[in-house]
């Protein structure tokens, strides 16, 4: 049976607000690229060629080039494939903007909309946005889900709050000390030993490179871990069966991160001081780790169960 595949496609890095903690961006630099919109047409039918079912359009804000991404949806609803638009919700100002927005989307064969709220986005974004964003897919019957991107401090208990009240449909979503948060303070999460899981979804830049992971694993300077390659030198399907078949991708969403760290020789107390993705990079962006990794992954690791 053929794998069934999704990915987060980054059509352009622009955004039209500066939030502190984008993981989109590197530096105080915005980034600004963008796929020429023949190459993600092209792109888009060779996905559904090659059996990807979902695609998540994100990278910057998506719904700046509101035409360009209303025809890649109705090229994913022809295809049969799952379409999602992740928006900080800066076009839902007043109801009637909202709702011409969302009825647009419904039109084209949008099947589900994730809007991004935290107290960093809400310094630039109304939060009355989020309410008329929600009314308007609520109106024409459009599945949406927001994002509360959080860092699990008590800052956020008034946005969280908020949400509740709202009774909005909401998923708190860990923060990742990538990008323009890299330098943050982390604040101390308490749990007792998570077996840290990530599915994984992989990420094709504006650039066309692909990466077996879309958010922190960008960052992966040092050892270029999650690298895949690029679509000028590779087919989508070659891209995809890359992230498929390495094993130590694998192991990431049914191992998980924190057996991987426990093998090779971290202490369980060490462990537990580790956010998931700050885990990860200390497992894959240090050569001497991978080489670990990678020299037993066919032998002590993958029997490493219990
Ligand atoms: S809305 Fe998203 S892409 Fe834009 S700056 Fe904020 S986190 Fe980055
Ligand atoms: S844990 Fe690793 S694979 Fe998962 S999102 Fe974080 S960096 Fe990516």
């Amino acid at each position: 049976m053929k794998k069934l595949r999704q990915i987060a496609f980054g059509y352009s890095t622009q955004c039209n607000i500066r939030c502190d903690h984008c993981v989109a961006a590197d530096s105080d630099e915005s980034p600004n690229s963008k796929m020429p919109f023949a190459k993600a047409k092209a792109i888009i039918e060779e996905m559904a060629g090659c059996n990807v079912t979902g695609i998540s359009f994100t990278a910057g804000e998506p719904l700046l080039f509101f035409k360009e991404i209303n025809h890649l949806i109705r090229l994913c609803r022809k295809h049969g494939i799952y379409s999602r638009v992740v928006t900080n919700g800066h076009w839902a100002g007043t109801r009637q903007r909202s709702d011409k927005m969302i009825s647009e989307l419904i039109q084209s064969g949008l099947s589900q909309l994730r809007i991004s709220c935290s107290r960093w986005h809400q310094k630039n974004i109304n939060r009355e946005n989020i309410v008329s964003a929600v009314s308007s897919c609520k109106k024409y019957g459009l599945d949406y889900f927001i994002s509360f991107v959080t860092d699990f401090s008590n800052q956020d208990d008034a946005f969280e709050q908020f949400l509740r009240d709202s009774s909005f449909k909401f998923f708190p979503e860990p923060l990742i000390y990538s990008g323009r948060a890299k330098g943050f303070n982390r604040s101390r999460v308490f749990t007792d030993f998570p077996p840290n899981l990530c599915a994984m979804n992989p990420y094709l830049s504006p650039e066309l490179d692909m990466f077996a992971c879309c958010d922190a694993g960008t960052h992966f300077t040092e050892t270029g871990f999650f690298y895949l390659g690029n679509h000028k030198d590779h087919t989508i399907d070659e891209l995809f069966q890359k992230k498929e078949k390495r094993i130590l991708y694998y192991l990431i969403g049914t191992m998980g991160l924190t057996n991987m760290a426990s093998y090779i020789g971290l202490k369980a107390s060490e462990i537990v001081k580790y956010k998931k993705c700050q885990l990860c990079e200390n497992l894959f962006n240090s050569a001497e780790n991978l080489r670990l990794l990678e020299n037993s992954v066919k032998s002590g690791l993958i029997n490493w169960t219990r």
